[in-house]
């Protein structure tokens, strides 16, 4: 058995660094983790240690290898996913960061995206990228960093430096420094790349001030993106698949066609659609993204996001110690026959597609003497299915396909309940795949893919294995009277808090 091919993703989210070995067949062989720290310097500033998440990738690497210490020999390619658009500068020669990663939460480029955006930017930007004006994407933080530390700007221009997102950082380092490359899904989140004309685009960088030698090489995602220095896992490995994590996970989900949704409930929830081959632009303050580009054929995305998922059960756990475990939820749920009309609007950080309105807060409505906690926690969870019919509209309006198959994954899909409501709100299939770290997956694909392990992407859909499939078994007019009702307590949450012409924004939900 020992000489079965394997495939090693390396997974670097936000919060952890992980590891998972995968099978020719795409199945889990072995999972190694690090916790990773954020460091907060000041109020809304929010930065990581390029070094220690180098070091972690390598350790977590390194010991899923010995653990298995017959299949270390069989690792045929690796492929990387990762946190996107959190950005580093560091040095060609020496490999130092000149600063710390700035990490996709931090806000200290807020002002200068508002100036911009006031500037009227945005549509210009927008057609090119896909994107928003929102501190998250790279741009701004590489202006910050070559601005604000000193001599960074003159050795950027000299050539001396590069830049990347952690996939680019993660690749230099594993090859020994020899590649700087990243992939389109991971350029198109730093609002220089033109995802139109798949290049840096010349007017972005003037319009930041960056200078292109500090660029890496954009490359298809499933690609030679170099061998492995044999100084670090005892010899050369292709490095072949790489991915920003939730185009990595639309792969994972096998959403190849067009009209397919992955949708992952954590913390928050993102969802996104494969829009194929054509680029279009969204009307609901969207994003548009490649979902991945093969043999250099792109095929784009749509992509949505919920700003409070898990975190509204997590608050109800923490904030309202109403249960000590998140899975307890389900069985409350479970024990009223419906919610007693109470509605839960979970806008703690606002509301996003299609309301926009980040100046607004949450709201628990049709409170009476017999509601019960376990009303609130069925209100909470039927809120995931609110939130994510108003999204999918948005969606599908954009993306010009009706999803006919909403796959999920993320913490929140243990929740029976949760996914029946979701698919009766839906009408529509939800789900569940038996493998749920779509992400890593994603990236195993990728990687299979370009050493050959699998002839086209389509050939890895046999893999896919179902674990439970929800469909819908709610009256047509119950579901209208339910989401009625939702509609009613957001406008009212929305005339409660007037109409203020709210700032756009994009989805902070993955904090
Ligand atoms: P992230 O990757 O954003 O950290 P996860 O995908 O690990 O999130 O999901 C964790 C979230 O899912 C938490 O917010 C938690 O409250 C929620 N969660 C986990 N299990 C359940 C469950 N059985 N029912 C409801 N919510 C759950």
């Amino acid at each position: 058995m020992n000489d079965q091919p394997t495939i090693l993703a390396i997974d670097q989210g936000t919060t952890s660094t992980r590891t998972i070995l995968f099978s020719a067949e795409l199945k889990i062989l072995a999972v190694q983790q690090k916790e990773l720290k954020l460091h907060y310097p000041r109020k809304g500033w929010v930065e990581q240690n390029p070094e220690t998440i180098w070091q972690d990738t390598l350790e977590v690497c390194r010991a899923i290898l010995e653990r298995t210490a017959g299949r270390a020999e069989a690792v045929i390619a690796i492929g990387i996913t990762n946190q996107r658009e959190t950005t580093i500068l560091w040095d060609r020669n020496t490999g130092k960061p000149v600063y710390p990663a700035i990490v996709w939460q931090d806000r200290r480029t807020g002002t200068v995206c508002e100036r911009l955006r006031a500037q009227g930017f945005e549509p210009m930007v927008t057609a090119r990228t896909g994107l928003l004006f929102d501190s998250y994407f790279s741009a701004t933080k590489i202006a910050w960093i070559l601005d604000n530390v000193e001599g960074v700007r003159a050795r950027a221009v000299r050539g001396e430096l590069a830049f990347g997102t952690i996939d680019c950082y993660l690749l230099w380092h594993l090859t020994g420094g020899r590649v700087h490359a990243t992939d389109v899904t991971n350029a198109a989140r730093t609002l220089l790349f033109n995802i139109v004309e798949q290049q840096w685009d010349a007017d972005l960088l003037a319009l930041f001030d960056i200078p292109a030698a500090i660029l890496p090489e954009v490359r298809d995602n499933a690609a030679g993106f170099g061998m492995t220095d044999p100084a670090l896992l005892g010899r050369e490995i292709p490095v072949g698949g790489m991915a920003g994590d939730q185009h990595a996970a639309l792969i994972g989900q096998r959403c190849f066609r067009p009209g397919m949704v992955k949708s992952t409930y954590g913390t928050g929830c993102f969802a996104l659609m494969n829009i194929g081959p054509d680029f279009r632009l969204s009307r609901h303050r969207l994003l548009t993204t490649p979902a991945y580009r093969l043999n250099g054929k792109m095929v784009y995305a749509v992509e949505g996001s919920i700003f409070v998922a898990g975190a509204a059960i997590q608050w109800l756990r923490d904030g309202l110690e109403f249960f000590q475990d998140a899975a307890a939820s389900e069985a409350l749920a479970r024990s009223v026959p419906d919610s007693n009309e109470v509605y839960f609007v979970p806008a703690f950080t606002g509301l996003g597609a299609p309301y926009w309105r980040p100046d607004v807060r949450g709201m628990i409505s049709g409170l009476s003497r017999d509601t019960t906690r376990a009303h609130i926690v069925r209100a909470a969870l039927e809120a995931q299915g609110y939130q994510t019919l108003d999204l999918m509209a948005a969606i599908e309006e954009d993306g010009g396909h009706q999803a006919d198959v909403i796959r999920v994954d993320g913490g929140l899909v243990a929740n029976g309940f949760m996914c029946q409501f979701l698919a009766d709100m839906l009408n529509r299939p939800v789900e569940v795949p038996k493998v749920t770290e779509a992400t890593a997956l994603g990236a195993a694909i990728l990687a299979g893919l370009a050493v050959g392990l699998f002839a086209r992407l389509e050939a890895t859909e046999h893999y896919w294995q179902r674990d439970i499939i929800y469909t819908p078994v709610m009256t047509e007019a119950e579901r209208k009277r339910l989401y009625a009702g939702w509609k009613t307590a957001v406008q009212s949450l929305l005339h409660a808090s007037g109409n203020a012409a709210a700032e756009p924004a994009v989805s902070d939900s993955r904090q």
